[in-house]
């Protein structure tokens, strides 16, 4: 089959023919309906350095972790619950099933767990895929795969406004446009967010974000951002998330942040940073981290873009055949006006 191979890291990624995958005994391959582009494998492509705390991929690895697609071929032992033919979306790890962390959910620190775009589990920017049975979800038939290539940028961002711990009726400002911000917007939404307040040094992403439930949005580039969340709001934000994760990002949310502010920092940042404690100390801001989600937050985002509760189609800005894919991957590495690229391999 076809797949995107990163053959080094910093380097562009190349169409080539590798081995069809082959289903272990509680695992199934998919066809791949879609593929969503996502950031972290943007950061991680051009990571080589093993302090950032997170790994570092392997020269001939293929990436690509927002995926949906067909059921092609069941394992021997997955077969009570999976026939060719089902459409699903899947998880980007396979865990062992068994330990507390992967009954919790949180498989990917599994101390056995499989991580896509490793050796031992290629990701899906390719033309098939190997899923943990385990971790296989199944699509309604009105969720199609480029939505269903969705539901893992969805579930950061579940994850991510859970954290906030977000009341009804608040105030939120949203540093980043791309899909985690886009995400994360919509959850505020969901949950009775008042005014959600998204903030881009683009324009037209900051703008896409009222598609998405945002109530305003800030062009960064030119507007001072703290003048236009108060006149937006009316007041000042309880919750800020940084979804950009640059060097200098957290910085910008505690600046943006009101004193007994809560910030949640979702974007990864993989590099080294500086920022100025006693600014968040003088405000006595709450600040914490977001990674990843639980499992079942997989089967909450379909079950709701089932029902139609929730229509994330918005954050799809372009589309690519694996032909195209490998120079719209390398474009996105630059200052863009794109969102979710989503690969579909049709
Ligand atoms: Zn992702
Ligand atoms: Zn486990």
């Amino acid at each position: 089959m076809k797949a995107a191979v990163l053959q080094a890291i910093g380097a562009p990624l190349v169409i080539e023919d590798v081995p069809d995958p082959e289903p272990g005994p509680t695992e199934l391959v998919l066809q791949v309906g879609a593929c969503g582009i996502c950031g972290t494998d943007l950061h991680m492509s051009e990571n080589s350095d093993p302090n950032v705390g997170w790994r570092v991929l392997p020269a001939g690895c293929v990436m690509g972790h927002e995926f949906a697609g067909e059921v092609v071929e069941v394992g021997r032992q997955a077969g009570d619950r999976w026939r060719t033919g089902d459409r699903v979306t899947a998880l980007p790890w396979i865990g062992c099933g068994h330990c507390p962390l992967c009954r919790a959910g949180r498989g990917f620190r599994c101390a056995q767990a499989k991580m896509r775009a490793s050796a031992e589990l290629p990701g899906a920017y390719a033309e098939y895929t190997r899923v943990g049975a385990g971790e296989t979800i199944r699509l309604p038939d009105s969720v199609s795969f480029r939505e269903g290539a969705l539901v893992e940028p969805l579930a950061v961002g579940l994850n991510a406004v859970r954290r906030a711990q977000l009341q009804p009726g608040d105030a939120v400002l949203v540093v980043g446009a791309g899909p985690v911000g886009l995400s994360v917007a919509l959850w505020c939404r969901f949950f009775g967010a008042q005014h959600i307040v998204v903030s881009d040094l683009v324009a037209a992403r900051a703008e896409r974000a009222l598609a998405l439930g945002a109530t305003a949005s800030v062009d960064a580039s030119q507007d001072d951002v703290r003048e236009r969340v108060a006149e937006a709001i009316g007041g000042r934000p309880r919750v800020v998330f940084d979804c950009v994760g640059v060097p200098g990002s957290l910085q910008l949310a505690i600046d943006y942040a009101p004193h007994d502010a809560r910030i949640v920092v979702v974007g990864l940042c993989m590099a080294g940073d500086q920022l100025f404690p006693t600014k968040a100390l003088v405000k006595e801001l709450e600040i914490t981290f977001a990674f990843i989600y639980r499992q079942q937050d997989f089967a909450t985002v379909v079950h709701l873009l089932g029902e139609g509760r929730i229509d994330a189609a918005p954050m799809i800005s372009d589309r690519v055949d694996l032909g195209g894919f490998a120079d719209a991957f390398e474009a996105l590495k630059q200052p863009n006006t794109q969102i979710k690229v989503m690969l579909e391999t049709d």
